[in-house]
């Protein structure tokens, strides 16, 4: 019912030499992959000539931020029009690195969520519990307020494309993985606040990826539970190999 969606954040990682070799050998695995959506999020620098590289192939390219006025006197911002007229298709919206050193917030993430819809990018929403939220018993209360807060506003009819991305933040880049049983429980959580907001329809088509230390040897298993329709994907994005594995996953 809903298409699994696996997408690679390369962060700041790569030279535009390395995501060209990246490319190649990548594309080349993975061709045949049709029972999955493939993304691949590189710096702003390399949106262009990856999404060019990946040009009639099923491989789609994303942006990992985006501001969210047009155009005007804001240095050093890309817009989201700007990102779709080079070929971006999605883009990573309140990711816990931005939050945590660039002060992102639930507003800022609203914004940045409403210019993506504008110029027809699909916007993937991260949210996700420090370790302290979650040793204090507040996961469910911290992502709760995570999703009303950034999604305010949004009527039924602009959350049909809408992805969110569950990123516990304490299993980002760290090798700790959420267990499948607790990624699944705050999915399940995800579904009903959605459904709260949108309708049951909404909510059951939605895709809700889970991101934390996934790997080739924990894939499988993450992609085994009801809520979990694929994956946002950090260190092991970068290696064409290492994700090759993953969007191979059996579940
Ligand atoms: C991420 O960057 O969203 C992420 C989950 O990173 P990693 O897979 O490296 O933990």
């Amino acid at each position: 019912m809903r298409k699994p969606l696996i997408a690679g954040n390369w962060k700041m990682f790569k030279s535009l030499d390395q995501v060209g070799t990246f490319a190649d050998d990548f594309i080349s695995r993975v061709l045949d992959i049709e029972n999955t959506d493939i993304l691949l999020c590189p710096p702003y620098v390399y949106v262009q000539s990856l999404a060019q590289a990946c040009e009639g192939t099923q491989v789609m390219v994303g942006a990992q931020n985006v501001f969210w006025e047009d155009e005007g006197a804001y240095t050093g911002e890309i817009s989201a029009l700007m990102l779709k007229s080079i070929g971006a298709e999605y883009s990573i919206i309140g990711h816990s690195e931005r939050r945590q050193f660039f002060h992102e917030t639930d507003e800022t993430v609203n914004k940045r969520l409403f210019a993506s819809i504008k110029a027809d990018l699909v916007p993937i929403v991260c949210v996700g519990e420090t370790l302290n939220d979650r040793e204090s018993g507040k996961t469910f209360d911290i992502i709760g307020s995570q999703i009303r807060q950034g999604l305010e506003g949004l009527g039924s009819d602009m959350a049909d494309t809408l992805v969110i991305a569950y990123e516990p933040v304490w299993a980002i880049g760290t090798g700790k993985t959420a267990t499948p049983q607790m990624a699944q429980e705050v999915h399940a959580y995800i579904r009903t606040v959605i459904t709260g907001l949108f309708g049951k329809e909404i909510a059951q088509n939605m895709r809700i990826l889970y991101g934390g230390s996934v790997k080739g040897d924990n894939i499988d298993s993450l992609m085994a539970q009801d809520d979990i329709d694929g994956a946002l994907v950090g260190g092991a994005s970068l290696d064409a190999a290492s994700f090759e594995r993953i969007l191979r996953f059996k579940g």
